[in-house]
């Protein structure tokens, strides 16, 4: 319709006011679903990253699936803020088994591929063959493997032309379950464990090589210790930490539902008799975490959010740790070297200890002071 809306990207507080909530990906959808499908009444969202679709289609029934905690939350606030209903409005993680009975299916292409295989695998298991399925994309993200996919899990595929350098895909589901090779399961090097990766996870294939360097300076003691790992993935940080310090309490924290599904996964497999003294958490860094509460937040950081490359998060996580560390708990980090995390954190903390490096990597160390 001609409705208008006010969308924020999330969280509210981050620096760069200039990146929008939406994409010409979204319009383009939002037209496209106007002009040939306006008898629709039921939709599924797949990845909308801040809710400009859900919001655009309040007056459908809406089951929103993402992998990100934040984007829930985003759509749940950008709803509200623009007086919308949430009565016919529901969400569920990427990993919830999806509704059949709905009218169309939109995706917005994520950049993984293995993880739109995995969305559309899903999806091929719960449609009745001839439900319409359309995505977006910017141009340059939509390559020959991501048509080739959506022909492979779900039936004959197009694409539109591009208008404001996004892309429609039209496909329509089969009728038939294609299954994908998701989690995938690799032996972590040097360990005698087996580490399990939903499809959406960070470094879903091997070991990130910054978490590898960051294994050489893990804390290592015998006390009671409760410690974070911010920003979990797969939780090899966490997973390496209590492998040696048998008396830690670990807690988990991603805001990928998958990543925080796959580190209790890799827990309960390798470390069994230590998985009572672990919480797994989905949460936007540690938001709502009580203050000086732990001992130790180890944190190998991330540098995008919904494609768009952003230091935000790392200094969110930062700043977050020190409040949620006790008097004389310590944050440690790895980054590249080029991120200059060091200046930043002894502005901070007021202290920044360079714990080890090599030529692509700095582990840092800061300690709360007060
Ligand atoms: N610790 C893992 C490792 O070393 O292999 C993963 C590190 S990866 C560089 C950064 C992680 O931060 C990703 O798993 C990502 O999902 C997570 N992340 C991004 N934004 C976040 C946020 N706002 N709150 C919590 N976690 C977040």
């Amino acid at each position: 319709g001609d409705n208008t809306y006010t969308l924020e990207r999330f969280p509210l507080d981050q620096k760069n006011r200039s990146l929008q909530a939406w994409d010409s990906g979204d319009e383009y959808l939002i037209n496209y679903v106007n002009e040939h499908h306006s008898e629709c009444r039921s939709l599924l969202i797949i990845n909308d990253s801040f809710g400009a679709l859900a919001c655009a289609f309040n007056t459908l029934t809406v089951c929103s699936v993402n992998d990100s905690y934040i984007s829930h939350q985003a759509a749940a606030y950008n709803l509200q803020a623009n007086n919308l209903s949430t009565a016919q409005f529901s969400q569920l993680d990427s990993l919830s088994a999806l509704p059949a009975e709905v009218d169309l299916v939109l995706i917005k292409v994520p950049r993984n591929v293995g993880f739109l295989q995995f969305q559309l695998s899903e999806l091929s298991a719960v449609l009745p063959e001839g439900t319409p399925v359309i995505a977006a994309g910017k141009t340059k993200d939509i390559h020959n493997s991501t048509i080739k996919a959506f022909s492979h899990y779900l039936g004959e595929t197009k694409t539109s032309l591009a208008v404001k350098k996004s892309r429609l895909i039209l496909s329509q589901a089969s009728g038939h379950y294609i299954a994908t090779e998701f989690p995938v399961r690799w032996p972590l090097e040097g360990t005698e464990f087996t580490i399990t990766n939903h499809a959406n996870v960070f470094s879903r294939d091997s070991l990130d090589i910054g978490a590898r360097f960051f294994f050489n300076y893990l804390p290592q003691t015998s006390k009671v210790r409760d410690i974070v790992d911010l920003g979990c993935g797969n939780g090899v940080v966490g997973l390496m930490v209590l492998s040696r310090c048998p008396n830690a309490r670990l807690t988990f924290v991603d805001e990928s539902y998958m990543a925080v599904e796959s580190a209790r996964l890799n827990i309960a497999d390798n470390l069994s008799e230590q998985y009572d003294n672990c919480q797994f958490i989905e949460n936007d860094c540690l938001t709502g975490f009580t203050p000086n509460s732990v001992d130790v937040v180890l944190c190998n950081p991330p540098f995008h959010q919904a494609q768009a490359v952003t230091d935000h998060i790392a200094w969110q996580m930062f700043k977050q740790a020190k409040e949620t560390l006790k008097v004389g708990g310590e944050l440690r980090i790895i980054g590249n070297r080029h991120l200059d995390y060091h200046d930043k954190l002894k502005r901070m903390f007021g202290n920044c200890k360079l714990v080890g490096s090599n030529k692509k990597f700095v582990v840092l160390s800061a300690t709360k002071n007060s």
